[in-house]
């Protein structure tokens, strides 16, 4: 993994995030960390790609935590930011990196997943979390039920674009575009590569003038 020498303090981060990296033990930024995580702070939609491994999730989470932390809600009761991830196992990877970043704040945080209980979720749902991982056919149910408004939304943030698409999630990511269609939403779409059309397709139509980052020499 590519380390660079500017330690994760430099780059701008809420104290409540930098100790939290610290109990993990992270000191140094990967290459696409070090790279996109000024691109989000600055409010830029972003397109990036690098490969597996490479440290992508922290990428986004640590700079769309710390926007959150420093603005007021725009709406009262939606969710603030919505992270998308094709798999069951690959939402709950997200979350758990989600919940330790935020073990000390009162951040209310809901998974949804397909395969589990819709009534359940609709009671989580009903406590009005702040930010929400899911699997996008699970999402669009609940935007299908009302069980769930965008209206809201800050942040949209799509992990592992390319396989979303490769699973056939197109439909659900535009349901989804349209159900938190403002001007204020930041979006950001995440790849192991932007060698991909349905993903180019999709940044054209869901993101604002957005910056491109690809690492690595694949891209
Ligand atoms: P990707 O999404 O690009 O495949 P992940 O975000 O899943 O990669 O991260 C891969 C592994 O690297 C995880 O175990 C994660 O904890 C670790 N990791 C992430 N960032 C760093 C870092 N800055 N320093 C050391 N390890 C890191
Ligand atoms: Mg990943």
């Amino acid at each position: 993994m590519a380390q660079h020498t500017e330690p994760f303090k430099d780059l701008g981060l809420d104290t409540r995030l930098l100790t939290a990296l610290e109990h993990q033990g992270l000191h140094t930024p990967t290459e696409i960390q070090d790279q996109a995580i000024p691109v989000i702070l600055s409010g830029f939609d972003l397109i990036a790609s690098s490969k597996t491994g490479s440290g992508k999730t922290l990428a986004f989470l640590l700079p769309s935590l710390h926007r959150l932390m420093k603005t007021k809600a725009l709406g009262k009761r939606d969710p603030r930011a919505l992270i998308l991830a094709p798999t069951r196992e690959l939402a709950k990877q997200v979350y758990e990196q989600l919940r330790s970043l935020t073990s000390g704040t009162s951040y209310n945080i809901a998974l949804l997943l397909g395969g589990e209980n819709f009534n359940d979720q609709i009671k989580l749902l009903r406590r009005q979390p702040q930010l929400i991982v899911a699997t996008p056919g699970r999402l669009a149910n609940h935007l299908d039920a009302r069980s769930l408004m965008l209206n809201g939304l800050e942040l949209l943030i799509m992990d592992e674009a390319d396989r979303m698409l490769d699973l056939g999630f197109a439909k659900e990511l535009n349901q989804i575009n349209d159900a938190a269609d403002h001007r204020r939403r930041q979006t950001l779409m995440f790849s192991a590569t932007l060698d991909h059309a349905q993903v180019n397709e999709m940044a054209d139509k869901l993101l604002k003038a957005p910056k491109r980052i690809a690492v690595g020499a694949a891209n």
